[in-house]
């Protein structure tokens, strides 16, 4: 047995490591089968039109509500519409326009710098494989798995607290670290329901399985071994009649 020597475990070794266990998959499979019919809208929930306007919505999303970035972006996508755009943006202005998703100092500061990145190593372009992504400023393996599946059309799994939270309850893994959990969720899942699978336990994360979770309403109670599921509420109880003639 090779000695361990504490460095990070090379993926491919991960996986060679634990070979899928096909009652989990099966449980999986079923899972996702009951998620994706209650949720029919799984899908990204951030609004954009091209790979590059998905990045930036997503490098803004951190912190911040969906719906809140949506509004800023329909402004921004017009005026910001390249990389150059970003990148040339006199300062002040482009925190001015990012100012309601919050962190917009940082956040513009991100956006210049990934730019940038595009502008001396892509030429302008959102490059579409994960390594290429994850060298540019401020962007992780959750938001270039986002870009990768949503805007590609490529196999990612992305790993947000949602499908953090819902994967340990329901017992897909047993890890704690997003890049365990995503190479578990990948062992689990065939390669052509990576995406469907990230975008059903990100709704499911904010509908249902939240951090309280709603046990009662949930669609996949019985395949779920979590052992502190939610009970329904109690009937309020009816006031007890006085009793007559027991008077001091
Ligand atoms: S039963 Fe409860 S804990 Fe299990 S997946 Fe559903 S909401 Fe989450």
């Amino acid at each position: 047995m090779p000695a361990r020597t504490g460095a990070k475990r090379p993926r491919a070794a991960a996986k060679a490591a634990r070979p899928p266990d096909p009652a989990l998959r099966g449980r999986a499979a079923a899972i996702l089968a009951r998620l994706a019919k209650a949720y029919p809208d799984w899908g990204p929930t951030l609004e954009f039109s091209s790979p590059l306007e998905l990045l930036v919505a997503t490098i803004l999303a951190a912190q911040a509500q969906d719906e809140r970035i949506n509004q800023v972006t329909r402004g921004l996508f017009h005026k910001y519409r390249t990389a150059a755009d970003y990148a040339a943006a006199p300062p002040g202005e482009l925190e001015r326009d990012i100012k309601a998703t919050g962190f917009y100092n940082q956040k513009a500061k991100a956006l210049r710098a990934m730019a940038r990145g595009l502008l001396d190593g892509h030429g302008g372009e959102v490059p579409s494989e994960m390594d290429a992504l994850t060298k540019l400023h401020g962007v992780g393996r959750k938001t270039a798995s986002i870009v990768l599946g949503a805007a590609f059309g490529i196999p990612s799994v992305a790993v947000d607290r949602h499908v953090a939270r819902v994967a340990g309850r329901l017992r897909l893994s047993r890890a704690t670290d997003p890049d365990r959990i995503e190479e578990d969720l990948r062992g689990v899942y065939p390669k052509k329901d990576w995406v469907r699978a990230t975008w059903c336990l990100v709704l499911h994360g904010r509908r249902i399985c939240r951090p309280t979770p709603l046990c009662p309403e949930c669609p996949v109670i019985a395949l779920c071994p979590y052992p502190k599921k939610t009970k329904p509420p109690r009937a309020t109880p009816r006031p007890s009649r006085p009793r007559a003639g027991r008077g001091r």
